[in-house]
């Protein structure tokens, strides 16, 4: 609330008005109407002129002026979505007409969950957020503009977890507003959450209105008894009488947030859907963002996955499949219903055509009801309405008079409205005229024949006009002037016009109104007593037709679930039959839904990279947990280890693989081929058709990805913070029927360190959680895991090299790639010989799972000679316990891995006998910290200190 000065204090008349007005209101700024504008003043005045580009007046008042910014008052509305968007709540000050004269009150606060005037065809989420212990919570969302309202219930095991999920959800729906219950909004670090990881504007809600009682009555109040019951909440016997389900406390906020903004709309909210949490495929904000689904990575909306396979031909449609997409199911007889619906389409090409293009005509059902509950709604927002009711039997027809369509679900889904309601109402409906104005108060709404009254008032007003019509040919014939005209205007009335020529013609009752330059104007008894009859009738006519059309619109609004269930009807069909347009257009498959878990895929694509690339089909199979006996993972909590039982498991599960290590060079397609997994799976979890000659899909409980730390760079993040924070999250949250996406772990850090988090990331994803994960990294180290951990096995893409070049292939292969072209890289470059040389002596030692030697000073020998065993510091990187060791324990037993790793005692050197500069670049090895150097910068140095030797 912007401060009142002393001075405002003392302001009177208009001014006085708005700054009382705007000490009732917490919004950000008031708008006040005065007459035909809508006003801004003082402080409020300056900051919205520059946000909206308007110009500032000054108001004076009693001696002080005000800066005073202003719109017209059909203009308000645009100006107002600039200011919602940016995040700011306006209260609105209507003036309304009194006795004696007119006053002026706050009609609504317009806020960015509740902004009706939205055009996006985006749901837009107004979230509630109640926490009734660090592990539950209630989260309610609410889409004013088309009335949908979901609850929800969350919990963890623990805080940590519960909140994640909260966050998941609340990103999912992406609200506009999030208005935070009492106990979350003192936490600090969750509303911090809410602020970076959404777009959403906090709002401080009174927290009365999360009570459980309140918000039980108002919940009750507005959904009914029964509606609360059958979505499980009215548990009388338990919950509600400790009167806490976080459920329905997140419910009432909503409500009595709705309410209080003054939105109007909290008739069209007709339906408390409570949804299960578990029958959705997790999908973090990460993985979201990952993924691509909605927006790239860059934040563009072109070249999503949603953007790629979008055909929809409504609003609504699109809104749902966006839904569908942001929301996988694991639920198989709905996805299965699903694929059959867009299989049938996919057939019947024809009649797939037919229904689109009649549902190309159809607007938004949903919004148009919020609409009209809130009353703004005009005549030809309820044309709107009938010309889409319409619809549904047309497209009931296309659906049944297709063989293929009226076998498949599609036929269940356009009985599922109620039809005879809905062509009641458009019978109603037809009272509209085919061509209504866009006003609701000067008549011209209603056909004939709607109401006795209105039909006499315009058959007397017909009458009247006529009269006037041919009032000139008969004043022509009874004066004999023949320049009249008759006509009317604002200030006038109807007039008699005689040219100046003429008017010696003109007969004692005309009554002279006033000279113009080439004509007079007169009036007679007569017409006056026509004209007021006219005025009257078109007055009564005008008033009688805003009360007929108020009758009708609350007519509509009452029946806001009819709308709301053919609008759902008819965004489903655009949805499913998008899928079968896109799935025709590309040659996509019905994939196979199972319980299995196990991923297979024959010839998959990128459904996005394979729109603009001559793309190389790649075959996946992947085993999933419930196929085979998981006790073993699942009953070990101890630390992750490869232990010998482990590896005499994984000899016994020989072949099964769960956990693929994807390495290639860079840029072969790493990246692309598991995100194309993740999104083959995604894909067939909404019920999709997926790019592949054949695939067959276990169902996920949830995807989780860590991919590409150099975005997170770009954005100046703290990537290795950021990555081990995504990683940890994956740890804690996959389970064994998820899947999970890690492209270069541990990258973010030195070597040592890296390989370390990555190996033991492997493991304890391999032996604890015992998801399906594929893995990609650069550390060819990982490969040997192989061999060691259950289910774990290589997979490389492969990459053809001749004359030097290297060519990748793109295809995936089984096995480890079998060179490093990193080393074909560093020798492309020119790093010298003796270093490659020794790059690839290294590179068969651990392949060969031989410990490595850390060589002393020697130099320029052409890499031949290694250090024998006398050399003191040896460092070896053991496969067994995936450590690095100084040389001392090394083969050891695998126990006791150091601390400091990453350090290499190189303090022994045999210096005695060598020059100064040798001397140097013994003391810059000697000082250089392996755990803090990258290896590229390593190998700079490598180069520097070689040519220093040289010389
Ligand atoms: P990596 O993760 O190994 O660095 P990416 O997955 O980022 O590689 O792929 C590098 C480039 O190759 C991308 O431009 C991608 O579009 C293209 N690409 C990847 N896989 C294929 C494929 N199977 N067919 C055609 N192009 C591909």
């Amino acid at each position: 609330m912007a401060a009142v000065s002393e001075a405002d204090a003392e302001a009177t008349g208009i001014v006085g008005e708005f700054l009382s007005l705007k000490a009732e209101t917490d919004a950000d700024f008031l708008v006040m109407q005065v007459g035909d504008f809508y006003e801004f003043f003082g402080e409020d005045a300056e900051t919205v002129a520059d946000l909206l580009d308007l110009k500032v007046s000054q108001k004076s008042s009693h001696g002080s002026n005000y800066p005073m910014a202003g719109v017209p008052v059909d203009k308000l509305t645009p100006h107002l979505k600039q200011l919602v968007e940016r995040g700011y709540r306006v209260a609105i000050a209507d003036q309304y007409e009194t006795d004696d004269g007119h006053a002026r009150e706050i009609t609504r606060v317009v806020t960015p969950g509740t902004l009706l005037e939205t055009t996006d065809a985006d749901a837009q989420y107004l979230a509630a957020v109640v926490r009734v212990s660090p592990e539950r919570y209630g989260l309610g969302v609410a889409d004013v503009t088309t009335g949908r309202f979901l609850v929800t219930e969350v919990t963890g095991e623990d805080a940590d977890a519960a909140t994640d999920r909260v966050f998941t959800e609340l990103y999912r729906f992406d609200p506009a507003e999030v208005l935070p219950g009492p106990e979350v909004r003192n936490d600090d670090a969750f509303l911090d959450r809410i602020r970076e990881r959404t777009d959403a504007t906090l709002t401080l809600h009174q927290a009365d209105a999360f009570a459980p009682g309140r918000a039980t009555h108002e919940t009750k109040a507005q959904f009914g008894q029964e509606t609360l019951a059958s979505v499980g909440l009215d548990d009388t016997a338990g919950a509600s009488r400790r009167n806490e389900n976080p459920q329905v406390q997140a419910a009432g906020a909503l409500l009595s947030y709705v309410e209080e903004t003054g939105t109007g709309v909290k008739a069209s909210m007709t339906r408390l859907q409570s949804y299960e949490g578990d029958d959705h495929v997790s999908l973090d904000a990460t993985t979201q963002r990952n993924l691509e689904l909605t927006e790239t990575m860059q934040g563009d909306r072109d070249g999503s996955l949603f953007d790629t396979i979008d055909h929809t031909v409504t609003s609504p449609g699109k809104r749902l499949l966006k839904e569908w997409l942001q929301r996988p199911r694991q639920d198989l007889p709905t996805l299965r219903r699903r694929g059959d619906g867009v299989a049938a389409f996919a057939d019947s090409a024809l009649a797939r055509e037919t229904v689109r293009e009649t549902l190309d005509g159809a607007y938004d059902l949903e919004r148009l009801a919020s609409k009209a509950a809130h009353g703004s709604a005009d005549a030809r927002d309820l044309l709107r309405v009938r010309e889409t009711l319409a619809l549904l039997p047309e497209v009931a027809d296309a659906v049944a008079s297709d063989p293929t369509l009226s076998e498949s679900p599609l036929a269940e889904i356009v009985t599922r409205p109620d039809r005879e309601a809905a062509a009641a109402l458009r019978d109603e409906l037809d009272a509209l005229a085919d061509d209504p104005p866009g006003t609701v108060t000067e008549g011209g709404l209603f056909r004939r024949g709607y109401d006795d009254e209105l039909d006499e008032i315009i058959d007397r007003h017909e009458e009247a006009e006529e009269w006037l019509a041919t009032l000139d040919d008969r004043e022509k014939r009874k004066t004999g002037i023949g320049h009249l005209q008759v006509d009317r205007n604002k200030t006038d009335g109807y007039y008699i016009q005689v040219g100046n020529s003429e008017t010696g013609k003109v007969p004692d009752r005309y009554d002279r109104l006033k000279s113009l330059k080439n004509s007079e104007r007169y009036t007679t008894d007569e017409l006056d007593e026509r004209e007021r009859q006219i005025f009257r009738l078109e007055e009564r006519r005008g008033e009688l037709e805003y009360e007929l059309f108020g009758d009708l619109r609350e007519g509509v609004a009452e029946r806001a679930d009819l709308l709301q269930s053919v609008g759902r009807a008819l965004a489903e069909l655009d949805a499913l039959a998008s899928l079968a347009v896109h799935a025709v257009e590309n040659d996509w498959v019905r994939p196979e839904l199972t319980e299995s878990g196990d991923l297979r895929i024959d010839a998959g694509r990128h459904p996005v990279v394979e729109r603009t690339t001559e793309f190389v089909p790649n075959d996946l199979r992947m085993d999933g947990a419930r196929a085979s006996s998981s006790s073993d993972r699942t009953a070990s909590s101890s630390a992750p280890a490869t232990s010998p039982s482990d590896r005499e498991s994984a000899a016994g599960r020989d072949g099964e693989r769960r956990f693929l290590v994807v390495t290639g060079p860079n840029m072969s397609g790493k990246s692309t081929y598991m995100r194309q997994a993740a999104l083959i799976t995604l894909l067939a979890q909404i019920g999709s058709f997926v790019p592949a000659d054949a695939a067959e899909v276990g169902v996920v409980d949830g995807i989780y990805t860590r991919v590409g730390a150099l975005d997170e760079l770009a954005q100046g993040r703290s990537t290795f913070m950021v990555e081990m924070q995504e990683l940890s999250n994956i740890l804690h949250s996959a389970t064994e029927d998820s899947l999970v996406i890690l492209d270069e772990v541990g990258r973010g850090t030195a070597t040592y360190d890296g390989i370390s988090i990555a190996w033991a990331a492997t493991e304890y994803l391999a032996n604890q959680v015992g998801s399906k994960t594929l893995f990609a990294t650069h550390y060819h180290e990982l490969t040997s895991l192989a061999d060691r951990l259950p289910g774990v096995q290589n997979v490389h893409i492969a990459a053809d090299e001749s004359d030097g070049d290297v060519t990748f292939l793109r295809t995936v292969e089984d096995g480890p790639t079998n060179r490093s072209y990193g080393i074909h890289v560093a020798d492309l470059a020119g790093v010298p010989e003796p270093v490659v040389e020794r790059s690839r002596d290294v590179l068969r030692r651990l392949r060969e799972d031989e410990a490595i030697d850390v060589r002393g000073g020697q130099s320029g020998d052409g890499g031949g000679q290694r250090g024998g065993e006398s050399d003191p510091q040896q460092v070896v990187f053991d496969l067994g316990s995936g450590q690095f060791r100084g040389g001392d324990d090394a083969g050891g037993d695998g126990a006791g891995g150091s601390d400091d790793a990453g350090s290499v005692d190189v303090e022994s050197v045999d210096t005695q006998s060598v020059d100064p500069e040798t001397e140097a670049v013994a003391e810059a090895v000697k000082d250089t910290d392996l755990s803090d150097t990258s290896p590229i910068e390593l190998m700079n140095r490598v180069q520097e200190w070689q040519e220093r030797l040289r010389e």
